[in-house]
């Protein structure tokens, strides 16, 4: 009996000893300044994807990516409509890059899924007309989504009759079928790409806030969570809904601003899963705002959602009034002090900010949007809401809201700025040409710019995007 009460104790000594060590080397690690060669800053789908990139481009150097939140994916990446876009609704001349992305971003993520299993749900989409004006804008995408890449099996426009045949629900004037278009859940990809990135050494810090940035030497120290400090030689924002702030931090984009709207989904009832075949949207009612119509969302597990519309919000996490009541001064006074005043004032942004509040207000609000051209759907059955994603939207000095994403940068440091839909379609052709751009540029030249990245080349993708 002693005997085992001895060697009890001395396992209970041995495994104290054990955990205080334990303990002591976490305390010591934690307390550490762990230096990078390449820090970015967001795990989203965009700082992701960046991260996948350069880890398999720079085998020797040591690359680290901060998020705030427990995972990746965990804002906007994660909480959007999920459809990999055709870049039908993009001007080639304005957002050449954007549609350029768009385009081999579905080959890439089609591409990415069948090689990791990941539902990849060609279903498409069906953009409807309600008037004249609206068959007008459908003739134009038609046009740009030819010049942006697409065949004519890809795209079909379609008179009233022809649409009814395909899906007789629908009411409309005249119709685009996008068939290049599919459902996804960009969580998953994000997680994987994630999980490759780790597996080339990228390491994550997460629930690791920004608070602070500074210069020391030549390094950028990144202050986290106003404690731990890090140092690295090349800093990336891919900070979504703040990269504008973190750009301030080190002197860029000092005459912009941004401005946040929360879009809001409904989830409609399982007898509504067999409505239409298609999800579908309609052609924008104001070509300035053409995130505020919402659709009918078939999602990639066959659910069926309506939205988004676009509260405006005081926070890029501002899903609920206690965080929007917390950012509602500061935010309004940095609006006043910038060109965002101007768009405030704007009598037909107000009008639009009050028929987005009320739609948020009023589930039936929303529902008799989506209603015009699905006049089946009724309000009644809408019980629950979905996840509300928030779009940050940048605007400059004039106080006019900038349709593309912002590149910044100064010696030792790359910002991506304003970078909305469809950013999660062409996160992959975007993050490739970032890294490229970054390369060519000479601030941060990658070791092996013929790396295999997965399934692919990377010089080969900046070939493709150059075509
Ligand atoms: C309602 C809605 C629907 C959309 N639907 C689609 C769609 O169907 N298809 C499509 O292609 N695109 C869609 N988009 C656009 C797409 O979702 C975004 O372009 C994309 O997700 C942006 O990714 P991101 O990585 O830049 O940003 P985010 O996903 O917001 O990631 C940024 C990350 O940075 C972190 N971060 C910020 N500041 C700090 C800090 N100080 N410290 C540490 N971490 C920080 C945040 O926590 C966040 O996780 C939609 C957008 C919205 C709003």
């Amino acid at each position: 009996m002693d005997r085992i009460s001895n060697l009890d104790r001395a396992i209970r000594q041995t495994t104290a000893r054990i955990q205080f060590n334990i303990n002591w080397y976490v305390q010591y690690t934690n307390s550490m300044t762990r230096n990078f060669d390449i820090l970015i800053i967001g795990g989203g789908i965009l700082g992701t994807s960046i991260s996948y990139f350069l880890s398999h481009l720079n085998k020797s150097r040591s690359i680290g990516v901060v998020e705030q939140s427990e995972g990746v994916a965990f804002h906007t990446s994660g909480r959007n409509t999920g459809k990999v876009h055709a870049p039908y609704l993009y001007n080639p001349e304005k957002k050449k890059l954007f549609a350029n992305a768009a385009f081999h971003g579905y080959e890439m993520w089609e591409e990415y899924a069948r090689l990791k299993k990941l539902p990849f749900k060609k279903d498409g989409v069906i953009e409807v007309a309600l008037d004249c004006k609206g068959i007008r804008v459908l003739e134009k995408y038609l046009k740009w989504a030819r010049q942006n890449g697409l065949e004519d099996s890809d795209i079909e426009l379609m008179d009233r009759n022809e649409i009814k045949r395909v899906e007789p629900e629908i009411q409309c004037e005249s119709a685009l079928y996008i068939h290049r278009d599919s459902s996804v859940d960009y969580s998953k990809f994000t997680e994987s790409l994630m999980s490759d990135s780790k597996n080339n050494g990228t390491q994550t810090l997460m629930k690791s806030r920004v608070t602070e940035i500074k210069k020391e030497g030549t390094a950028w120290k990144i202050v986290l969570n106003h404690e731990k400090e890090v140092l690295t030689k090349f800093l990336i924002n891919a900070a979504g809904g703040e990269s504008i702030d973190i750009a301030h931090d080190v002197g860029l984009g000092k005459g912009l601003t941004d401005v946040h709207f929360r879009g809001e989904y409904w989830k409609a009832p399982k007898e509504y899963n067999s409505l239409t075949k298609t999800s579908i949207y309609s052609v924008p009612e104001f070509p300035d705002y053409p995130f505020l119509d919402p659709h009918w969302i078939i999602r990639v597990d066959g659910s069926c959602e309506i939205g988004p519309n676009a509260v405006p919000v005081f926070s890029p996490y501002g899903y609920n009034r206690t965080e929007n009541l917390k950012e509602f001064l500061p935010k309004m006074l940095e609006m006043l002090g910038s060109g965002a005043r101007k768009a405030v004032f704007d009598k037909q942004f107000q009008q639009l900010a009050i028929n987005e509040i009320q739609s948020s207000m009023s589930k039936s609000a929303m529902v008799k949007r989506v209603r015009r051209f699905l006049p089946k759907i009724d309000p009644e059955k809408f019980l629950e809401k979905g996840a509300a994603g928030i779009r940050s939207s940048v605007i400059n000095e004039d106080g006019k809201f900038l349709p593309d994403v912002i590149l910044l940068n100064n010696e030792s440091s790359f910002h991506i700025l304003n970078y909305n839909s469809p950013g999660a379609t062409g996160a992959l052709a975007f993050s490739a040409h970032i890294v490229n751009k970054i390369n060519d540029s000479g601030l941060l030249k990658s070791e092996d710019l013929n790396a295999e990245c997965g399934p692919w080349k990377f010089s080969d993708i900046i070939e493709k995007l150059k075509e």
